[in-house]
């Protein structure tokens, strides 16, 4: 059996992961689960597999939940998700499915204690890369991805010496504006922008894509998660969303990882690496594709594409920067107060006003983190 602690159990990722938990109860026990609001999906959660901890985002969710479950032992915000995340138990292993810069802190204090994690908040790599994959290494730990094409990526990587590796390429879909112009974003609304073509995915990410904010945070996710640098590392749109990621390799050939859309592979992937387990996806077939399409990226119609390539190459705090004005610009467009045109004005605008001032640690990281979206909320909401 291994132990799995789950933080994000309530969101797309997080459901998906329980699903696969429930498929092979022989294999994994849930001992613990993080919820930040959603009270009633963690309650199914707790009847379903009774973890030994359980935590959530406010004190009032954690009094709703108690009432309902007097014995269970609850814990609040980030002493909750750390606690979730570094939870007694030695062979276990942490997914992470938090959203956003909130997925750093229990990443950071796992793999201090030399947890394996299986990592779908990819903002912990894109603010974080420079000091957890050091400390990773250090601890001689697996830390391995569940974004789609980072999962792709290992797998084409797997047993091929690094050497030979010329450079990795990740698909976009191009998200649910990819047919509009620039001109026709202008008053685009929150139900267009989450009606994503190929994925069904939690709102943030899906705003992300739509933006291609995603695609420049998996370029730094990759550029950490395989230790290769920048300039060969690229993405392609790729609007079928069937070939996930790509290695070339120094003869000229190249290895592909490709499945119709569906996060449940990355995961079992993850859960079981290094083995392959059976799984009843929906069959790729060949003769009916016709064709696949790729693109190059243009940076013209995705400006916050090209913004984070260059943070990732500036590095420092600049990646905190990015990602924090960004999480808190996507979030205010959600709740209606700015147009998605604005969330790139307030990433530049932000990139422009803060500069690093000392050297890279997680407390600088989230000072710098917690600085940037108050100055947002401040000046937009
Ligand atoms: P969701 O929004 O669906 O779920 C997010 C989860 O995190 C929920 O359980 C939510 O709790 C919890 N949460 C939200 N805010 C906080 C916070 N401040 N502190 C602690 N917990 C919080 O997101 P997704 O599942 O789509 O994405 C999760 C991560 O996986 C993201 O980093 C995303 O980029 C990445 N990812 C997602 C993919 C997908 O297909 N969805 C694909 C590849 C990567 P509650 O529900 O209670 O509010
Ligand atoms: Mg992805």
């Amino acid at each position: 059996m291994r132990d799995i602690y789950l933080l994000g159990a309530t969101g797309s990722i997080g459901t998906q992961v329980c699903d696969i938990i429930r498929a092979h109860p022989e294999v994994f026990n849930l001992v613990t689960a993080t919820a930040h609001t959603n009270i009633k999906q963690l309650r199914e959660v707790i009847n379903q597999f009774h973890p030994e901890y359980v935590s959530v985002g406010t004190h009032e969710a954690k009094r709703e939940l108690q009432e309902l479950f007097p014995n269970q032992e609850i814990g609040v915000g980030e002493t909750g998700l750390i606690k979730a995340a570094t939870y007694e138990g030695s062979d276990g292993l942490l997914v992470n499915a938090v959203v956003g810069s909130a997925g750093l802190m229990p990443t950071y204090q796992a793999v201090l204690k030399g947890r394996d994690i299986a990592l779908a908040n990819k903002e912990t790599l894109v603010i974080g890369g420079d000091i957890i994959m050091p400390l990773v290494r250090e601890k001689r730990i697996s830390l391995l991805p569940i974004d789609s094409e980072h999962s792709a990526l290992m797998m084409c990587l797997k047993n091929e010496p690094k050497e030979s590796v010329t450079s990795l390429i990740i698909t976009a879909s191009g998200g649910s504006f990819r047919d509009k112009t620039r001109a026709e974003l202008t008053g685009v609304t929150v139900q267009d922008a989450l009606l994503h073509p190929n994925w069904s995915m939690g709102a943030k990410i899906t705003i992300d894509s739509a933006t291609m904010m995603n695609k420049g945070f998996e370029i730094i996710e990759a550029h950490h998660l395989f230790d290769v640098p920048y300039n060969r590392i690229q993405a392609v749109l790729h609007q079928e969303s069937i070939v996930h990621g790509l290695v070339e390799f120094n003869d000229g050939s190249m290895l592909a990882h490709m499945g119709h859309p569906d996060m449940r592979v990355p995961i079992n992937i993850a859960l079981f690496y290094p083995k392959r387990i059976p799984y009843q996806a929906q069959q790729l077939d060949l003769t009916t594709l016709k064709k696949l399409q790729f693109d190059r990226v243009s940076t013209k119609r995705y400006p916050l594409f090209k913004l984070a390539i260059e943070a990732g190459k500036t590095g420092g705090i600049t990646p905190t920067i990015l990602n924090a004005a960004n999480e808190v610009a996507v979030m205010l467009f959600l709740n209606g107060k700015i147009t998605f045109l604005q969330i790139e004005e307030i990433v530049l605008e932000c990139l422009n006003k803060f500069k690093q001032t000392k050297s890279l640690t997680i407390e600088y990281i989230l000072e710098t983190d917690e600085v940037v979206k108050d100055y947002v909320h401040k000046q937009y909401s």
